[in-house]
Order: C-alpha cells, then structure tokens, then sequence
C-alpha cells in the first residue's frame, strides 16, 4: 500500500491545457471517484498516473517514487478500461497473463497466477474461451482479473462500468469494494456518474476545465450548495 500523490500536474495537447496544474493527494487504500464533465480532464489525469501520457509539468508519486518517467509497467497501477481492451486472438488465461509477460514473469508462473485470479473472479470455468465468445459483463470480470493479476498498489478505471447492464454494475461495484478491503489497494475511478461516486467512494475529486474544483466525501461533496 502506498499514497498517490499529484503535485501541480499539467498536461497540455498543443494550445489545449487539458489538466492545468493540478495537486492532490489519494492517500493507501482510499477508493477515490473522479467526477465531472466530459472534456474536463479525467482521462488525461488517469493516463498521466498510468504512463500511458506523458506529463507535461509537475510530478506523481506512489509512496516515494516519482514515477513520472517510469513504464506504465513499473509503476504499481493498473488500468481497467470501459471497452475492456481484451486481445481477441488470446484466450482468457492469456489474456490475464499477458499483464504478467509485461511485468517479466516467467511463462509457467503466469499461467498459474491467471488460473488462481481467474478463480477469484469466479470465471475459472472459462480460461480456454476466447473473448468474443463471453457476455460484455464476463469480458469486464476478465478485464479485472488482468488488472489485479499484477497485484498493483492502485487501480485506474476509465468508466469501467457505463457498458454494462443495471444489475451487473451493481454487482461489479459491489466486488470493487471487496477487493478494496481484501487487498487494501486504492483506486482512481473516473466517472460522470455522481451516483456511482456516491456508491463507492470514500473521497471524492470534482473536475472542472482542467481543474479541482472540490474534494471530499461524497457526503460533503454532494451535499455542499
Ligand atoms: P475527460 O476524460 O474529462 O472527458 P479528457 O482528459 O479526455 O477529458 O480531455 C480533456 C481535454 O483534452 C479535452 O478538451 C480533450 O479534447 C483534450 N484531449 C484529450 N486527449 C487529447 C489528445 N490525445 N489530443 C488532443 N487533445 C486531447
Ligand atoms: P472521454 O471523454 O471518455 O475521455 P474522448 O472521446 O474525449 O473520451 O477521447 C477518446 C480518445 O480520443 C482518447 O484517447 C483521447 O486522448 C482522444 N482525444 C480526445 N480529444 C481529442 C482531441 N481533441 N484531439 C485528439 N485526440 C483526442
């Protein structure tokens, strides 16, 4: 477990200043919602903390790295997207391997580290299929399985739960928050959904054009004029 911290993070595209000095800190184990509307800047910040962006000013630490020239794979995240991102051509157990290959383990340890998670998301009866052939809400639990495979100290989720169904989200959102406690890990969830905030975070970070505009619980979040 360690904290997150953002310290005047900048991210500019060309004139666009898509996240404009930003400083925050998610302190081991906090399941944090990133609210607000499109185009204010979620993504980008999500992109920055995995590596998948490059910042343009300031600097991210997790626990005491700055991790601003780390490979996404070094850095102790993970990210989880809302289109689930599977390899088509890889079966299941590939699939959640892969996250490992990445990481440099070794094949025979991969594949039995993505027996054991796809046993723990409840879709060990399904590692030989390859993607297309499950539902979008098993392709979500694979999506997991490949993000908590590499035991990350956060994990990043882009809108993970907007494609699925009514009942399924509220399933997922419920194991969210049991990894959260089995694991101890934190998450960064971006979402425009102020009721999925409410359901599963503990603090929540209010975007607006490119800035924090309010943090807190969801209670003082919400409730606040
Ligand atoms: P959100 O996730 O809140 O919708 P984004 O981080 O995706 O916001 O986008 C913030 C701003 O940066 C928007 O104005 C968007 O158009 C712009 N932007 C995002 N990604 C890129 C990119 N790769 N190139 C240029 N502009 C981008
Ligand atoms: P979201 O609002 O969910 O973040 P977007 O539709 O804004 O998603 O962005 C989807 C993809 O397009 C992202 O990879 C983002 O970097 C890229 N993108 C967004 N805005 C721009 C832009 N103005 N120019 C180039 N790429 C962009």
């Amino acid at each position: 477990a360690a904290d997150l911290e953002l310290a005047d993070v900048t991210k500019a595209y060309g004139d666009t200043l898509a996240v404009d000095h930003i400083s925050l800190k998610i302190p081991a184990g906090t399941y944090c919602c990133l609210l607000g509307p499109s185009g204010c800047g979620k993504s980008s910040t999500l992109r920055m903390v995995a590596g998948h962006e490059f910042i343009s000013d300031g600097d991210i630490m997790i626990g005491n790295t700055i991790v601003n020239d780390l490979p996404p794979a070094r850095r102790g995240t993970a990210m989880m997207f809302q289109n689930y991102a599977l390899f088509p051509h890889l079966n299941v157990r590939e699939n959640v391997a892969f996250a490992l290959k990445m990481a440099g383990v070794a094949k025979a340890e991969r594949l039995k580290k993505a027996d054991a998670m796809l046993a723990l998301v409840d879709m060990g009866a399904y590692a030989e299929r390859l993607p297309a052939q499950l539902s979008g809400g098993q392709q979500q639990r694979i999506a997991l399985a490949r993000a908590l495979v590499t035991n990350p100290t956060v994990l990043l989720l882009d809108e993970p739960l907007s494609a699925l169904d009514p009942f399924l989200r509220i399933r997922m959102r419920a194991e969210l928050k049991r990894y959260q406690r089995e694991f101890g890990i934190s998450f960064v969830h971006v979402t425009h959904s102020q009721e999925e905030a409410m359901a599963l975070a503990d603090m929540v970070v209010v975007m607006n054009d490119g800035r924090i505009e309010q943090v807190g619980t969801p209670r003082e979040v919400f409730n606040s004029p």
